[in-house]
């Protein structure tokens, strides 16, 4: 679809204009500079190069700024929102390894009606901020998998669960699980018994759904094993060396990657290194508990940090791995491609439109952010 001039839409053009955005547009055909004319719901009603869609409309309020599509959130544990304060400083397996870490402790002491209304607001805090997605590991079997169900109603967040079995050894909990969630979400390989990554592996594959597991968090794990059980995403790989990097890119494994995470424990994700190699890049806000579900402030110390290494990484990495990445790697490159007819609303940063994708991973703040449709309820 060309930029040049405006494009109609039939259905969409009867949604009320709300919005002009005069700048510069990002989505996943890269960044251009132009304006669109956007709805209520923020669904792209026109769009064009810049002075090309004529006077402003009555309902219309004009803003200079950047305009994005909504992002998704690549790792979450929105379970852990019960607990939010500083995490303890003591090492990271007693703060989340199950069954006895913290937050297990923490998630077995709430009531059910605490952990909905703290994961609702999470997802309402994601959404304010534009996220409509989220990759969440949802431990407590299916029974956390419904909790995280509820807790979405009435939000604009859709999670996507990814559970995790009580007892990783029973296939009767396997199936049960399966029915219900979008996938596994496994610890490390290193933390299950023998035999249950290659069930869960059957399992996954029998329901149709999709497997994400944490691999070389906190120490290295041999790769090949992790890879056997072909996974639809891996979390962290701080540990993974260039030759198992190379071994992900060949087996077409896309990354999440969740830097304050794991600057807490004084890891680092192999950002540079993945952004290299090609291969996608997912960023996650990772355990609530830790810090706030929030992709601008992840996507700023994503790339400070990696500065800081001597490891940079370009910004437009950064912002895809946000904004565009997930949608293509979801099957869904649509709901990041901002043009009218396009299932994918915009937000708006109120940013020069210079060098977008550095506005966007290093000098956004919540005061530039508009995110239309976001007070609305689908409930
Ligand atoms: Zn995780």
């Amino acid at each position: 679809m060309g930029d040049r001039s405006p494009d109609r839409g039939s259905r969409e053009a009867r949604e009320r204009p709300e919005l002009r955005v005069v700048g510069a547009i990002i989505d996943s055909e890269g960044a251009l500079p132009g304006e669109v004319r956007l709805g209520r719901s923020g669904r792209v009603l026109e769009r064009g190069s810049r002075g090309t869609l004529g006077p402003l409309l009555p309902s219309e309020r004009k803003v200079h700024g950047i305009a994005l599509p909504w992002s998704v959130d690549g790792h979450t544990h929105l379970g852990d929102s019960v607990w939010t304060q500083e995490p303890p400083k003591i090492p990271f397996h007693q703060v989340v390894a199950p069954p006895h870490g913290l937050k297990h402790r923490v998630l077995a002491a709430s009531s059910p009606s605490e952990k909905v209304e703290a994961m609702h607001r999470s997802l309402q805090t994601m959404a304010s901020l534009g996220t409509s997605a989220t990759l969440d590991f949802r431990e407590e079997g299916l029974g956390g998998v419904r909790l995280l169900r509820r807790a979405s109603k009435g939000t604009l967040v859709e999670p996507i669960i990814f559970g995790r079995p009580a007892d990783p050894l029973s296939r009767k909990e396997l199936r049960t699980l399966l029915a219900e969630a979008d996938g596994l979400g496994l610890s490390a390989i290193r933390d299950l018994p023998l035999g249950a990554a290659e069930l869960a592996r059957q399992e996954v594959k029998r329901a149709g759904k999709r497997l994400a597991l944490h691999a070389s968090e906190s120490v290295w794990e041999p790769i090949d094993p992790v890879l056997d059980l072909k996974p639809f995403l891996l979390v962290h790989l701080c540990h993974a060396t260039g030759d198992d990097l190379d071994a992900v890119r060949e087996a077409k494994v896309p990354v999440a990657v969740c830097p304050r995470s794991n600057a807490l424990y004084e890891r680092f994700p192999p950002i540079a290194q993945l952004e290299r190699r090609g291969i996608p890049i997912l960023l996650g806000t990772d355990n609530v508990m830790f810090q706030s579900p929030d992709l601008f402030r992840e996507m700023e110390f994503a790339y400070l940090s990696a500065r800081a290494r001597g490891e940079p990484v370009e910004p437009r990495t950064l912002v895809e791995a946000a904004f565009v990445t997930p949608w293509k790697v979801l099957g869904r490159p649509r709901s990041a491609r901002l043009e009218v007819g396009s299932p994918g609303r915009a937000l708006v940063l109120r940013l020069p439109p210079e060098d977008p994708y550095y506005q966007v991973a290093a000098r956004s703040a919540h005061r530039h952010l508009l995110v239309p449709g976001s007070s609305a309820s689908e409930a």
